[in-house]
């Protein structure tokens, strides 16, 4: 587990000290909250919560080979 400690010191917004999410899923279908020390599916920049959002928004999908 990491620790958070050093952040939790010294951040003028006192709403930091709740554990808040940090991003959201980059699937705009999605945009769920992402939180610190989640696993992410991470494509360059964007983070998404899961390999679906992640395949759903380059546009792959999972399909039945015919
Ligand atoms: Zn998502």
């Amino acid at each position: 587990m990491l620790s958070l400690d050093r952040f939790a010191q010294g951040l003028p917004d006192p709403q930091e000290h709740q554990p808040g999410p940090i991003d959201e899923c980059e699937n705009l279908e999605c945009s769920k909250p992402i939180y610190a020390g989640q696993r992410i599916w991470k494509h360059g920049a964007d983070q998404y919560c899961s390999l679906r959002c992640l395949a759903e928004s380059i546009g792959a999908s999972d399909v039945t080979a015919l």
